[in-house]
């Protein structure tokens, strides 16, 4: 007999079926999937955020950074006339497709989309590997449409706490390690990406500060959704 922390009857947003969530592990933020799309609570929170503030996002221009084989990033793909992604290729020139994957290559610090392309930009657990997260949040308002917005989840270890930079580049890309190093997976780069900002609830002030979008932090815990872990809060960042 398998050992289960936690089964759940209840409903995916994504696949839209009544699934039995399940979890062999106590941290729920990475263990607790839908067995039918593989998907984990912060994507059915994002998927959630996206279809409440944009319910007809199947019809709206959308760009995702860095998508994921699963959940969300497949359901927007497989649904949207106007969705397309691209990643982060170091050797690749931005805006140009990699030669093997065919992905488009794009560096959210200095984007290769003109002004006022899309309805909707989504990050999913990829701005606390940024090394300057202000040119990053300036480059994807640059990019949306006014009415638009960038929908993201991010982990907001620091709650209450201060957001604090754990690592710079230089001029000449040489990392300067302000903690210790901490890496999460990257599917793109099997060293793992590394963490660069322990962000808190101030995130909001702060995207509001450089870029002038109103930034809300989206909290939902809904287990019936499968939506509940630590660290699922969705953002969501207009531009006026
Ligand atoms: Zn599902």
């Amino acid at each position: 007999m398998e050992n289960y922390y936690i089964k759940h009857n209840g409903y995916c947003p994504i696949c839209e079926k009544n699934v039995l969530f399940t979890s062999k592990h106590f941290w729920l933020r990475d263990h607790f999937i839908c067995p039918s799309c593989k998907s984990i609570p912060r994507e059915r929170a994002l998927f959630k955020a996206i279809s409440e503030f944009f319910p007809n996002y199947k019809h709206l221009d959308i760009h995702e950074s860095s998508p994921v084989n699963r959940g969300a990033s497949l359901k927007l793909a497989r649904e949207c006339t106007n969705y397309d992604s691209s990643q982060y290729y170091p050797e690749i020139t931005k805006g140009t497709k990699h030669p093997i994957s065919r992905i488009r290559c794009e560096d959210l610090e200095d984007l290769s989309f003109p002004d006022n392309s899309f309805d909707i930009f989504i990050t999913q657990d990829v701005m606390e590997h940024i090394f300057n997260p202000e040119k990053a949040f300036e480059e994807i308002a640059r990019v949306l449409k006014p009415g638009g917005a960038h929908i993201f989840t991010v982990p907001l270890v620091n709650k209450q706490q201060r957001s604090q930079c754990r690592a710079t580049k230089d001029e000449k890309g040489k990392i300067n390690y302000l903690h210790d190093p901490e890496y999460h997976g990257n599917p793109v780069d099997p060293q793992g990406a590394l963490v660069t900002m322990h962000w808190g609830y101030d995130i909001a002030s702060y995207i509001t500060e450089k870029t002038k979008c109103p930034t809300i932090i989206f909290m939902i815990d809904n287990i019936d959704l499968g939506i509940h872990a630590e660290y699922i809060d969705v953002l969501i960042s207009w531009k006026i």
